[in-house]
């Protein structure tokens, strides 16, 4: 299920001396509760699932963008729109306002951990990634049987696209998720090998993991 085998938490331990308790950051410096369940980053534009239009469903929100690519991920594969934390299923999302300002109060007070961007730059940058993920998605199932394409095609697309290594990040953890979701575990690993550094090298343990368990 959703229950999460990848968490990008533990994964780049940071050099820097741990600042006594004050504040729980996970180690990518994001606080937990502001994370969001697809794509294990800040969630930015959070949306919750609603079965009614009006009522939330359940007490859980992703990104915008995040949402509306599983929607259309799971809209392609002919299932139920499913929350991926309680998996209950849903049909619309609505804008979760709470959530919004308290995830524009921390990206305010930590501008570097967001490279000095402003809350509205991080909801702007999020939707141009969209159509690279679809992108990458049709890259995947075009050629599934051909993984050395996959990995070129995919390194292409990001060389040919203005996109910072923390919106690469996000998009290939959000990819590698659904694909190990869907059992393209060789897909998966190509994808994790595009992640730089430890981070990347962390994810491939999971997967393997996740590949024997
Ligand atoms: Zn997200
Ligand atoms: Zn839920």
């Amino acid at each position: 299920m959703d229950g999460g085998f990848i968490r990008i938490g533990s994964s780049s331990a940071s050099a820097s001396q741990s600042s006594s308790s004050a504040a729980q950051v996970s180690s990518n410096n994001i606080p937990p509760h502001l994370i969001c369940a697809i794509c294990q980053d800040i969630a930015i534009d959070p949306v919750v699932p609603t079965a009614d239009k009006i009522n939330r469903l359940c007490n859980h929100f992703l990104c915008r963008t995040c949402e509306e690519t599983k929607r259309a991920h799971d809209q392609m594969q002919e299932r139920a729109i499913t929350c991926p934390q309680c998996i209950k299923n849903y049909t619309d999302s609505l804008p979760d306002e709470d959530m919004a300002r308290k995830v524009q109060d921390f990206v305010q007070n930590h501008p570097g951990v967001f490279d000095r961007k402003t809350y509205d730059d991080l909801v702007a940058e999020r939707k141009e990634s969209i159509p690279l993920t679809i992108q990458i998605y049709k890259t995947i199932s075009e050629n599934a049987d051909n993984l050395s394409t996959i990995k070129d095609r995919v390194q292409k697309m990001f060389s040919e696209n203005n996109t910072d290594d923390k919106e690469i990040k996000r998009i290939l953890f959000s990819i590698i998720r659904s694909q190990l979701e869907k059992g393209n575990l060789e897909a998966a690993k190509k994808l994790v090998h595009l992640i730089p550094q430890t981070i990347g090298k962390c994810l491939l343990s999971e997967v393997i993991l996740f590949a024997n368990f």
